[in-house]
């Protein structure tokens, strides 16, 4: 089994049918505060167009759960991806349909042409075979550069694509994407390898740790993540902080605890030594710092404290590989963003010494941007889930519906 990428088509008078991410964050105006998933995209759509090809960009955009709604159409982008590309992009109010696909046996070669959110229709979250065949009749090539969203079973990913036969492929961010995690759990980078952990998914993140064990030197946990630790393996007292139901996370904390145990690697997971802690959860300046295995009741944890700073950056600063994903405290609140600036900063300190990082997650992104240090890594993933997924060590759904 083999998959293609956009290297291995010449789109020539080809119609070329892409997924794209274009789910991007705005305003209340409609402004775009955040187009890393449109300049990412930026490559492949180029190079179809340098080959005289036609492309036809299909995503969605929020959570419209199969209703037309006005305020979640995908129109509002066209005149910020007319200048992005340099070509004007036509708009069609559709994505299935004779309507759509009269627009597009109109197009040029050169033409770019934006459907509309696919999630006006149900079925495109469904995994359906006759929207994900309606879809097909859009395009000679099916490309899929939407890393964001290939841990998901929906149509456009998985279902479209087995129209195409052997017409398809992964496009450029896609590939980089696949490349840099494959290159990631090779064990090709140098050691000590060091991953950090934030963020409040606990759940979904546990199951991560479990296929990093073998290869990773040091598990830094922060963030949310790290209460159900300190309650269960120290006993700890965590007041207030973040917890999932143990019913739910028991399991899987009690595996990981072990397989640490087994491979005699307890000490690679490490967790922060003190945390800044506040009896409400806002922004507020009434903070104490304790340490994390003595919160007391009423009070939560949100953000690690000055030793802990220390101790994390002194393991990074000796690392010569890193991944990281999800902030180590709630860094949306300014006096509990310290932690996860610091964490930023460190690791672009330590790229620009030669060390590789590997960065995902829309908040670590965000905390990278708030230090202006998201040029400073090596490689920024675009995929949130996705990520998560792919770091469980899984083929994702719509890199398997590539296979041909
Ligand atoms: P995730 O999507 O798992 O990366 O989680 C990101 C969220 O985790 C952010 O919105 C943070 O505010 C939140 N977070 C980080 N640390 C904590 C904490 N100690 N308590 C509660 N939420 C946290």
């Amino acid at each position: 089994m083999i998959i293609k990428n956009i290297n291995n088509f010449n789109f020539e008078n080809k119609i070329a049918l892409i997924r794209v991410d274009y789910n991007v964050p705005i305003n209340n105006n409609y402004e775009i505060i955040d187009d890393t998933r449109i300049q990412y995209s930026i490559p492949t759509i180029q190079k179809i167009i340098c080959e005289k090809g036609k492309v036809v960009l299909i995503s969605h955009f929020g959570r419209p759960k199969g209703k037309r709604l006005k305020n979640l159409s995908l129109k509002f982008l066209v005149p910020f991806l007319t200048k992005k590309f340099g070509i004007p992009v036509k708009f069609c109010d559709d994505c299935i349909g004779n309507n759509v696909i009269n627009k597009i046996k109109k197009l040029k070669s050169g033409d770019i042409l934006l459907l509309e959110n696919l999630r006006f229709y149900k079925e495109e979250e469904e995994e359906n075979y006759n929207f994900g065949q309606e879809l097909s009749k859009n395009g000679d090539i099916y490309v899929n550069d939407a890393f964001s969203v290939a841990h998901r079973n929906h149509s456009s990913i998985i279902t479209t694509p087995k129209f195409f036969l052997e017409k398809k492929c992964m496009g450029f961010l896609m590939k980089k994407e696949i490349e840099n995690f494959k290159k990631f759990f090779s064990g090709q980078h140098k050691k000590p390898i060091t991953v950090i952990l934030g963020g409040s998914k606990v759940s979904s993140k546990l199951n991560i740790i479990k296929s990093l064990i073998d290869f990773s030197n040091f598990i830094l946990i922060g963030g949310g993540m790290a209460y159900p630790f300190i309650k269960k393996k120290y006993g700890g007292k965590i007041g207030n902080s973040l917890t999932e139901k143990y019913s739910i996370i028991e399991n899987t904390l009690e595996e990981i605890l072990s397989e640490l145990n087994k491979k005699n690697k307890n000490n690679i997971l490490l967790f922060p030594k003190d945390v800044v802690i506040s009896k409400t959860f806002d922004n507020n300046k009434n903070t104490k710092i304790v340490p994390i295995h003595s919160i007391p009741n009423g009070w939560i944890g949100l953000d690690i404290g000055p030793k802990s700073i220390k101790y994390f950056c002194n393991i990074i600063e000796k690392s010569k590989t890193i991944l990281w994903n999800g902030p180590l405290g709630v860094f949306e609140f300014s006096n509990f963003s310290i932690g996860t600036k610091k964490i930023a900063k460190k690791i672009s300190e330590i790229t620009k010494n030669g060390a590789y990082s590997l960065v995902g997650g829309g908040d670590s992104i965000a905390a990278l941007k708030m230090e202006k240090c998201e040029k400073k890594v090596s490689y920024l993933s675009t995929g949130g889930g996705s990520m998560l997924e792919i770091l469980k060590n899984k083929v994702l759904p719509g890199i398997k519906s590539l296979y041909i």
